[in-house]
């Protein structure tokens, strides 16, 4: 695929590379130049980079990166088809256990998935796995290539996929893979769910997933898009046409904190602002998506997780006068990836920790700013703590958000509303994606509550499992 002769940089038999060869990252872009557009902040690796990365894999033996790995990825294979500059091979291996590889390289918190894990990690710098997953599938992509499916036997077998999120397409490539009719459905006008309608563009560019729906419908995806299951179409239509269906809608119910004001003219959740700044950038024309633009606001962002630090990034880029991300606790606290947090610093975002919110203040219903306690770690005395804001943005993280029809076919829910999976209703084996109701089956974010891409794909992918072994093509 590649033709560049970098063999001779390295010997991709010599499993003593990483000793002589540093780890190296992506070059960002200057920070002053991506303060104003949604591009993605990291640049493409050269070819020969990608192949003398690679090279660093000690092939340990332990491929704990590999166990890490949701997806249990085949990562120390691949990289040694990497380094010895077999591009399209490696990009052949990875689409056999991942089928949004560029996308997880983008967007998976790699510190703490496979290359925390990685043998090398301690002491060298651990391999730039992600890096090299993203560049060799967005050149597999760049080259249209395409898996050869023409030995696969087509069944008479068909799963409609009600969401077009990480749960439902990893779900729907799975089955096609194994000759079944996979139709996904979504409301919105794009698939990728958060992908596309919550993660902004200088993390994850839409015409990536675009180049993916694609690819997705060239192996024999259908998606039927602007399409509500509950609204423009019920369940029981679906039951009635499908041999089986995946639910992978994920979690959209915003928590709040409780805070007084929140019904404050310029008080806005995380994901409404997130959604109209897609919705207004690509022109999706979605009625319900309302547009906030920042510039000239004073903005305070309430939370510390990654939705916050997408909230900040992206009202830096709407030109706001300040943004400021104010935490309770201290900065090792925040739960999100601290390299975006450093992205973010880096970009001009203000950090403020351990201030409390209480309430959102207003002059005559429109914001003046966020009351604050902040608490004195040596005599416990609380301070009252002002900051004037024009804009707050509530990133508190989500609660499950079941749908009215889940109760009129039974679909069974936990304590915290979301939906009960690993019933055994087709067999005696524990399924563990099975709702309550046979022939239903979940996962990703409805199921586990907001946690990440790759494990939403992993989830998806189990479920594609189960319903073949429900159709006696596969064992679960
Ligand atoms: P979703 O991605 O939410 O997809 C669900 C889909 O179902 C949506 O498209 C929705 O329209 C559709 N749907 C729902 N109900 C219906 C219905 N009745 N009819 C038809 N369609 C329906 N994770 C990471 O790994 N890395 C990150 O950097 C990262 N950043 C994030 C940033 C933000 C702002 C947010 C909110 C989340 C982020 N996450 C990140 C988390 C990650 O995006 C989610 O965990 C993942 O997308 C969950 O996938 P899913 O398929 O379960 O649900
Ligand atoms: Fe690492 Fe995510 Fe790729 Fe797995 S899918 S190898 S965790 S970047």
């Amino acid at each position: 695929m590649n033709n560049i002769d970098t063999v001779k940089i390295f010997d991709p038999k010599d499993k003593l590379t990483f000793l002589h060869r540093q780890r190296e990252t992506a070059k960002k872009r200057d920070s002053s130049e991506r303060q104003i557009d949604f591009k993605e902040i990291y640049q493409d690796e050269e070819n020969d980079n990608i192949q003398a990365q690679a090279g660093r894999c000690l092939d340990c033996g332990n491929p704990y990166c590999e166990w890490k790995c949701p997806l249990h990825n085949y990562i120390p294979n691949w990289l040694e088809l990497a380094a010895n500059d077999k591009f399209e091979e490696a990009a052949v291996l990875m689409h056999e256990t991942n089928p949004l590889p560029e996308i997880c390289g983008r967007v998976c918190p790699q510190d703490r998935l496979c290359e925390q894990a990685c043998t090398i990690n301690t002491g060298f710098g651990a391999v730039t796995i992600g890096a090299i997953e993203k560049n060799i599938s967005d050149l597999a992509l760049k080259n249209n290539w395409r898996p050869d499916l023409s030995a696969i036997e087509q069944t008479d077998k068909t799963v409609a996929i009600v969401g077009a999120g990480p749960a439902g397409l990893g779900c729907a490539e799975l089955l096609v893979r194994h000759g079944v009719k996979a139709v996904v459905y979504d409301r919105y006008p794009e698939i990728g769910g958060l992908l596309t309608f919550g993660i902004p563009g200088f993390k994850l560019e839409k015409e990536v997933i675009q180049k993916r729906r694609v690819f997705l419908e060239d192996i024999g995806v259908e998606f039927k898009l602007n399409t509500e299951i509950g609204r423009d179409i019920s369940i029981e239509e679906l039951q009635n046409s499908y041999d089986s269906i995946f639910l992978g809608m994920g979690t959209y119910t915003s928590l709040d904190g409780g805070l007084e004001g929140l019904e404050t003219e310029g008080v806005i959740k995380a994901l409404d602002y997130l959604i109209g700044n897609v919705n207004f950038q690509q022109n999706y024309r979605m009625a319900d998506a309302s547009y906030t633009d920042m510039k000239a606001e004073k903005v305070i962002v309430l939370g510390g997780g990654d939705t916050a630090m997408d909230c900040v990034r992206s009202a830096v880029r709407q030109n706001a006068t300040t943004v400021q991300c104010v935490y309770r606790k201290d900065e090792a606290a925040m739960p999100g990836s601290k390299q975006e947090v450093q992205n973010a610093k880096e970009e001009g975002v203000e950090f403020v920790y351990h201030l409390q919110p209480v309430a959102i203040e207003n002059n005559n219903g429109k914001i003046s700013g966020v009351r604050f306690h902040k608490t004195n770690a040596i005599d416990n005395t609380v301070e009252e703590v002002f900051i004037e804001a024009d804009k707050v943005i509530i990133a508190f993280g989500f609660s499950a958000s079941p749908a009215s029809w889940f109760d009129s076919i039974n679909l069974a829910l936990n304590d915290k509303g979301l939906l009960k999976t690993s019933h055994s209703n087709q067999s005696d084996l524990p399924y563990l994606q099975a709702t309550s109701v046979k022939g239903i089956y979940a996962g990703g974010d409805m199921v586990r509550g907001a946690d990440l891409v790759v494990t939403a794909i992993a989830e998806g992918r189990q479920g594609a499992r189960e319903i073949l072994a429900s159709f006696d093509i596969l064992t679960a």
